[in-house]
């Protein structure tokens, strides 16, 4: 069996990225770019959305799959293979490394992880109907927040950690009032996000609605509102919007590495070196929101796609074995 220089897991904007940067490097990478592992398909999370307005280049904005499409014939045009499968097996143990599909096993000198991560949904039918339609409804304030759709307007934010209060100050931009649904008396959020959020409520931008829980979302064509239940009184109540946010976490994609990598306490694959794209095993090497708990963003994802692709070039030279 050959034995592949460069093995990319994982085809959206953080994988493509390190593909087109290792093909044009002539390491001749090959990618698996997934079939339907974690919900995702080939292209990753920009598939299921309509308009990106914040992917630098494309001034009047640009639909996700057609921009996912632009990565992969760019990445396709240097040479990158292609395997719609899902990697099922991984072992790191021993070099070179074996990645084995349903059809395929691998051998690797290299790996780029680009596995990506899933935002978290209630998982109601009308939040995950509006959510694919851009009806209103969304896991990301920073992608989405800043559309005309939401412009004085009152929207919901799910959740009560850092990241509902971060997307929640965020809307209050642009918003004419924020609600943040939580299903406790009191956030999850640390101590400088609290201090945030009820300057906030003060200033009159954000509301909590304490002890309620999302159980439905109303409207046809775009979100109208929604219906909440109190876990203390099981009382229900509708509340108008015309956008809501969850922003109740998210899952990386790191089921298949578990054995094998270092991951953090929320499941993301841990750099041992913030900086660089290093994993704890030589040779291995992570890009984009399966690393990322912070920015998660295509641009992001992109950038320490390339990053990866020149640690495992450099890398391989550094072994001889370009
Ligand atoms: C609805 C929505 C809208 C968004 N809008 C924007 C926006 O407007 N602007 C913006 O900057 N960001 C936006 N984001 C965030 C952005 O999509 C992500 O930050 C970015 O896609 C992360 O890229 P990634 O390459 O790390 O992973 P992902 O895009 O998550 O891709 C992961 C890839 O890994 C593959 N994969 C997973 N497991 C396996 C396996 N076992 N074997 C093989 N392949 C596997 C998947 O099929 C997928 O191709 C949005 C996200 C969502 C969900």
């Amino acid at each position: 069996m050959s034995i592949e220089k460069v093995v990319i897991v994982g085809s959206g904007p953080a994988g493509l990225t390190a593909a087109i940067y290792a093909a044009r490097a002539a390491l001749q990478p090959l990618m698996f770019e997934g079939f339907n592992a974690g919900g995702l398909i080939p292209g990753g999370q920009l598939m299921f959305t309509t308009d990106v307005e914040n992917y630098p280049g494309f001034p009047e904005g640009v639909m996700g799959p057609t921009m996912m499409q632009a990565f992969r014939d760019q990445a396709e045009r240097f040479g990158t293979r292609f395997i719609r499968e899902d990697v099922r097996k991984v072992d790191f143990s021993k070099r070179p490394f074996t990645l084995e599909s349903d059809e395929h096993n691998v051998q690797a000198h290299a790996v780029v992880i680009a596995t990506g991560a899933r935002a978290n949904w209630m998982g109601l039918e009308n939040e995950l109907r509006l959510a694919k339609s851009g009806g209103g409804v969304s896991a990301c304030a920073v992608c989405d927040g800043a559309l005309p759709i939401y412009r004085d307007q009152d929207l919901v934010v799910v959740g009560g950690g850092d990241s509902a209060v971060e997307e929640g100050s965020y809307l209050t931009k642009f918003a004419k009032m924020v609600y943040l649904v939580h299903r406790r008396d009191q956030l999850r959020a640390s101590k400088t996000m609290q201090q945030r959020f009820f300057k906030l409520v003060e200033e009159g931008k954000m509301k909590p609605v304490w002890d309620s829980i999302l159980v439905d979302v109303h409207g046809d064509q775009s979100i109208t509102g929604v219906r909440l239940r109190n876990v203390k009184s099981d009382e229900l109540r509708d509340l108008n919007c015309k956008g809501l946010f969850l922003a109740i976490g998210h899952t990386p994609n790191t089921e298949l590495f578990k054995e094998s990598l270092e991951l953090d306490d929320k499941g993301y694959v841990k750099p041992p070196n913030p900086g660089n794209t290093y994993t704890n095993v030589e040779g291995v090497f992570a890009a984009g929101d399966v690393v990322d708990h912070t920015y998660r963003q295509a641009v992001t994802a992109a950038g320490t796609g390339c990053m990866a692709a020149l640690d495992a070039e450099r890398w391989l030279a550094a072994q001889g074995l370009e």
